[in-house]
């Protein structure tokens, strides 16, 4: 075999191992309990533990270079975590631990880039990124606005590792306060809870944004709920798509299933903030459901792609 990819989702209360053939094809999958009760010292160990069964189970060598995708941030040389809902890893120099017990190279990415990473190179995106250049926005909308961006297969971090950020760009005439310390923040209006405030300031009752989706033909405050999410949508990616101009948008997270923001109404909204007379990238769904988290951490070991 030419070559083995091996990427490591590790999450609050699971962490799944996968290990992908030189063509992104996946050649096991293993899952266990992240048990963050029991500690930090405990996650390093069953991480450790899961590689070593990852490598009993397909026979393979162990690769110099793992990739791990989880929530919030490894930060430095270190990879000192900070933000994850796996609590007893915040402040803990995860990376460089990890380093010394498997006896590898660790590549820590947060979940929303490891997505990206997945889904335009295996999942929505493959057929468009297949060629040479191309470069890929992936969103994350749900309980935040976030996002990624992939370049010719790579993802691009930025200077200060925030590069896709967009959910906390300003949105024009919005002063809402937002957990980041500003106002304004594009996810204090096209989030979910912020769609769902909104529609419970209107209609006097509270609903699931689903159950608003739902509503939206018959309610009129389910209605004006969903024409300020399409509308304020197409004005904060119309900002992105003139710094980034991707060749493909990927919508994940709990909002990239509502069906209003795959259609001309949504096309027009971004287009008519977009500086160019015609707006024709693919806006895509995701493919690869809870596959895509530890797909990309895989990814992050990379594979020569292009080469498929
Ligand atoms: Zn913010």
């Amino acid at each position: 075999m030419k070559g083995a990819y091996w990427g490591i989702d590790l999450g609050g209360t699971k962490i799944e191992g996968v290990i992908l053939d030189e063509t992104a094809r996946p050649l096991l999958r293993h899952r266990i309990a992240t048990g963050q009760e029991h500690g930090y010292e405990h996650v390093l160990m069953q991480i450790t533990g899961l590689v070593e069964t990852m490598a009993g189970k397909s026979g393979l060598d162990r690769p110099r270079t793992i990739g791990i995708g989880t929530p919030g941030r490894a930060d430095g040389r270190d990879g000192v975590v900070s933000n994850s809902n796996t609590l007893c890893l915040n402040g803990m120099p995860l990376k460089r631990d990890l380093q010394e017990s498997l006896r590898m190279e660790v590549l820590i990415e947060n979940d929303a880039n490891c997505f990206v990473l997945a889904e335009s190179m295996l999942g929505a995106g493959r057929d468009e990124m297949a060629m040479a250049g191309r470069t890929a926005f992936g969103i994350i909308m749900g309980t935040g606005v976030g996002g990624g961006i992939v370049c010719d297969g790579r993802l691009h971090g930025g200077a200060h590792g925030i590069a896709g950020e967009w959910g906390h760009n300003p949105l024009p005439g919005e002063s809402s306060a937002c957990y980041c310390g500003r106002r304004g923040c594009a996810e204090t209006v096209i989030s979910g809870p912020a769609l769902e405030s909104y529609y419970a300031a209107l209609s006097g009752r509270r609903a699931s944004l689903q159950e608003i989706t739902a509503l939206s033909g018959t309610d009129a405050s389910a209605r004006k709920t969903i024409d300020r999410l399409v509308l304020n949508f197409g004005v904060a990616l119309g900002a992105v798509i003139n710094i980034l101009d991707p060749d493909l948008v990927i919508i994940g997270g709990g909002l990239g299933n509502i069906r209003h923001l795959y259609t001309p109404e949504a096309r027009q909204a971004v287009a008519s903030n977009v500086f160019n007379h015609s707006f024709n990238i693919p806006l895509l769904p995701p493919l690869l459901g809870d596959s895509a988290g530890v797909f990309g951490a895989a990814l992050l070991a990379g594979p020569p792609l292009q080469e498929r």
